[in-house]
């Protein structure tokens, strides 16, 4: 059978149904995955996929669809990205696991040292590495802790960090990642965000970040705080980009206060906003960093990257797991970023930018519905809410989704209201494949209206 299985190379770059969408061979498959699959893990769009790369995904009834979602930030590089496949394959078969923490191997090294020259800040870094992402967001609050003997932990609106119980109480929306599973972890607090589109407008990123500070003050105490952890761009919640001024008067604050200033760039870094870091935009330089999803290629890896003498700050032993820092994990990894640097791919972004942009314009002046159009690079937004409020509009968000998903182009909802699209394409995607799949996106706010 591996011999009719297409690879990612030799899958032709267009858009092409061959049955409604789901197919009857995914329909079958979806029935298995309901006897078998726990309901709690969902799926957005019902479609087996059999092989992807550049811009497409193609299943099991041979229909080749677009990928605007990346598998949620993912494959920034694109699925199977050859440096990545070839690393891979040559990592699993000289081996496939010691536990770094039993008897270490090169490629753990080699990915903190990109880390350290790739993260922003000319100073010494080192990093630790883990599975997931929720994995290192709650090694950076142990970091954090250990480095200044506090325990507080501050946190934004719309913040989104992971599943884990820690992460869970650093997340804001309930449904579905809280909803049930509490008690949550203590000493976590909420600030208000940034967030310019829902503000009386021209309020400055200075005045948001102060807002947010005084209520620090007056509730935490800076001297009951370990950290202040924010995504420089919302993930989850809405690609919400903070006002300007918003992030570098949040880390002057941390570093006067000796708080450490923590950057979740786990969706957002990796060349996915046009720079390696979302932090990069403003010169933003973090203590600690937690990156994930697009950093190795698919494969699940992440790490938290940071001042050397807050890293140092643990006892030795005080940071691991059996898994964290895989060799096949990190081979993919160095491919991935040789893809990043060999191909330009944060100028890649920045062309895609200007692209969905120009299609967003165009559609929004048709359909008032769209609101707000934001974002940064390879990572935009639309924001729906009914016409000339700020009342969300998430059916409508469903609908068009619903549409783009029969005709073929994977796109993603979020915000707190769902009622948010977040564009997320490959960066391999190719121009024509990217327009085409913004003519569906057109065509779906038409047959909604
Ligand atoms: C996805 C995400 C996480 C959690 O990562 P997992 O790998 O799913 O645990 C944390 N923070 C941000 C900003 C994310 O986008």
């Amino acid at each position: 059978m591996s011999i009719t299985t297409p690879t990612s190379a030799s899958l032709a770059q267009h858009r092409n149904l061959v049955t409604e969408i789901p197919g009857p061979r995914s329909a079958e498959k979806l029935a298995r995955k309901q006897k078998y699959v726990a309901d709690g893990v969902g799926t957005t769009l019902p479609v087996f996929i059999e092989a992807a790369g550049g811009g497409i995904l193609l299943d099991a009834d041979g229909n080749s669809l677009i990928d605007l979602g990346s598998g949620i930030a993912v494959t920034t590089v694109g699925n199977a990205a050859p440096e990545v496949v070839r690393r891979v394959q040559e990592q699993v078969a000289a081996f496939t696991h010691t536990c770094f923490m039993v008897t270490p191997y090169d490629g753990y090294v080699d990915v903190c040292e990109a880390l350290a020259e790739l993260t922003p800040g000319a100073h010494a870094k080192k990093s630790a590495l883990f599975n997931s992402g929720a994995e290192a967001v709650e090694n950076a609050v142990k970091i954090a802790r250990v480095a200044t003997g506090r325990d507080a932990v501050a946190v934004f609106d719309h913040a989104y960090h992971g599943r884990t119980n820690l992460t869970m109480a650093m997340t804001a929306k309930n449904m579905p990642y809280k909803n049930g599973f509490g008690p949550f972890a203590g000493e976590v607090y909420r600030l208000p965000m940034s967030y310019p589109f829902r503000e009386t407008a021209g309020i400055k990123g200075e005045d948001a970040a102060a807002r947010a500070i005084d209520q620090l003050e007056k509730q935490v105490g800076a001297d009951n705080l370990a950290c202040v952890v924010i995504e420089p761009i919302l993930g989850e919640g809405g690609f919400v980009v903070p006002a300007e001024g918003f992030l570098p008067a949040l880390a002057a604050w941390c570093r006067d206060h000796d708080v450490v200033f923590v950057a979740d760039e786990i969706q957002s870094g990796f060349c996915r906003t046009g720079e390696w870091f979302a932090c990069d935009h403003e010169g933003v330089v973090p203590d600690l960093i937690t990156t994930a999803k697009g950093i190795a290629g698919g494969l699940p890896l992440a790490a938290v990257t940071g001042r050397a003498e807050l890293m140092d700050a643990v006892h030795v032993g005080g940071l691991g797991g059996t898994y964290g820092g895989n060799p096949v994990a990190c081979a993919a990894a160095l491919g991935a970023i040789e893809e990043m640097r060999s191909h330009d791919l944060r100028a890649r972004a920045r062309a895609v930018e200007s692209l969905i942009r120009r299609r967003l314009d165009t559609i929004a002046a048709d359909h008032p519905v769209i609101a707000d159009i934001r974002g940064r690079g390879a990572m935009m937004a639309i924001e729906l809410c009914k016409p000339g409020t700020l009342e969300p509009d998430a059916a409508r968000a469903a609908a068009v989704a619903a549409y783009c998903h029969k005709n073929g182009v994977v796109v993603l909802t979020c915000g707190t209201w769902g009622n948010v699209f977040r564009f997320l394409p490959p960066l391999s995607i190719p121009d024509d494949l990217l327009e085409e799949a913004f003519d569906v996106v057109a065509e779906a706010f038409a047959a909604t209206a």
